[in-house]
């Protein structure tokens, strides 16, 4: 296997390194570089001074083969990366007449003046191609750097994501692709599942967490849900999803109903599909959770037919499920509420949840409790999840 192309994406601007935005703009280019086969090693965010952002090049010269920055390619003082990265690289700005009158015709077409300001953004470093900016004044900028350990080819783009987006989709990929060689599809699949923790999920599976498989499987948990993202490349999607069905077998096979989807799923989508399968209607009475269980349902399109705000004691929660059921004449009657039990001791930093859940016919309604601890935000989101997971396996 030859040696991967590292890269580095390095996001320019004081609005970034002050906090005052978010930097978006790396997140989806790690992604695009990612599903070009480039391993992104390092991301850097630096503010708009002059020194720091040599600094930063000079550095992503000896470590990087491809290097995108996004930011300061604009006309004001404070746009700073084309001088930066001509300092850096030891290359003088020069002016390119066709940029210039390219610049001119857009002000003049807008009905505007162009400022002497404007003209820095006709100035490329020596050596370099300028990439087109189709919707916008400051064209981007293409350079090689070739030290004496590597050569590191720098894309310069503009900082607004709509345009950094475009300039990234009609040149940047392509060239890319050919630095690359690569004309592989690369593919993510993911398995989400909930009902376990992390590890313990990991640890049901036979090594398939590793580095250096095929199809990678990567294991991230998020407020309790375990998602497993299945990466492969192939000629198409569709032999990339071929190459995979082996691994998501095994999958199957090792977390059984532990899986509730795949992607873009989520608990209350799955839940909402089941029902308007099976065409059963849900009467949902929660006690102190403000109706949350109830609205996801609701925004994922579930068969709700009654959602009420309760009061009832731990010993009423069974009679609360079934008093619901009957006169709202649902199929599936839940109540649900956060409980204070005087019979079990309940720690400080716990909650305890306690859910009811009665299926028309059934005579009993089925109790369901949930210990949960850690931060007291995430024990309601949690309560949430595991209600629509019991509807889920019901
Ligand atoms: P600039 O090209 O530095 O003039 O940036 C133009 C605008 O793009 C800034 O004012 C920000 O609103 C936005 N922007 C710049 N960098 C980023 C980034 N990394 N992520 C998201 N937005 C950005
Ligand atoms: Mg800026």
């Amino acid at each position: 296997m030859s040696s991967p192309i590292i890269a580095e994406i390095i996001a320019i601007g004081d609005e970034l390194t002050s906090g005052f935005r978010l930097d978006t703009n790396s997140q989806w280019l790690a992604q695009q570089l990612g599903d070009l086969g480039i391993v992104v090693l390092y991301h850097s965010t630096v503010g708009d001074d002059i020194d720091a952002n040599i600094d930063v090049f000079r550095h992503a010269f000896t470590r990087a083969d491809v290097v995108v920055t996004t930011g300061g390619l604009g006309p004001t003082a404070d746009d700073l990366t084309r001088q930066a990265l001509s300092r850096a690289a030891g290359v003088k700005l020069e002016l390119h007449e066709d940029q210039l009158e390219h610049l001119k015709t857009f002000f003049n077409r807008r009905g505007r003046t162009m400022t002497p300001s404007n003209e820095i953004q006709a100035h490329f470093p020596a050596g370099s191609v300028v990439v087109a900016n189709p919707e916008g004044t400051a064209p981007g900028i293409e350079l090689t750097y070739s030290s004496p350990n590597r050569e590191t080819i720098v894309f310069c783009l503009p900082g607004v994501p709509a345009e950094m987006k475009q300039m990234f989709a009609q040149t940047l990929k392509q060239r890319l692709q050919k630095i690359t060689g690569q004309t592989q599809t690369i593919h993510h699949h993911v398995v989400r599942c909930f009902g376990s923790g992390e590890s313990h999920i990991e640890s049901l599976l036979p090594d398939l967490v590793k580095r250096g498989r095929d199809p990678q499987v990567g294991i991230t948990a998020s407020q309790g849900i375990i998602s497993l993202r299945l990466s492969t490349s192939a000629d198409s999607v569709k032999d990339c999803l071929s190459k995979m069905a082996p691994t998501l077998e095994t999958i199957h096979e090792c977390l059984g109903d532990l899986v509730f989807g795949f992607n873009d799923e989520t608990l209350e989508s799955v839940v909402a599909t089941r029902y308007i399968q099976s065409g059963q209607t849900i009467a949902i009475a929660d006690a102190g959770m403000m109706s949350a269980p109830a609205l996801l349902l609701k925004k994922s399109g579930a068969p709700l037919v009654a959602a009420e705000i309760a009061e009832f004691e731990v010993a009423d929660v069974a009679k609360r499920a079934e008093e619901i059921l009957q006169r709202t004449n649902a199929d599936i009657g839940v109540a649900i509420g956060p409980i204070q039990r005087t019979d079990t001791i309940v720690a400080a930093g716990e909650s305890n949840y306690v859910v009811a859940v009665m299926v028309k016919g059934d005579g009993v309604a089925k109790i369901h409790e949930f210990i949960f601890s850690g931060h007291s935000a995430i024990r309601e989101t949690l309560a949430n999840k595991r209600l629509l997971n019991v509807l889920r396996l019901l």
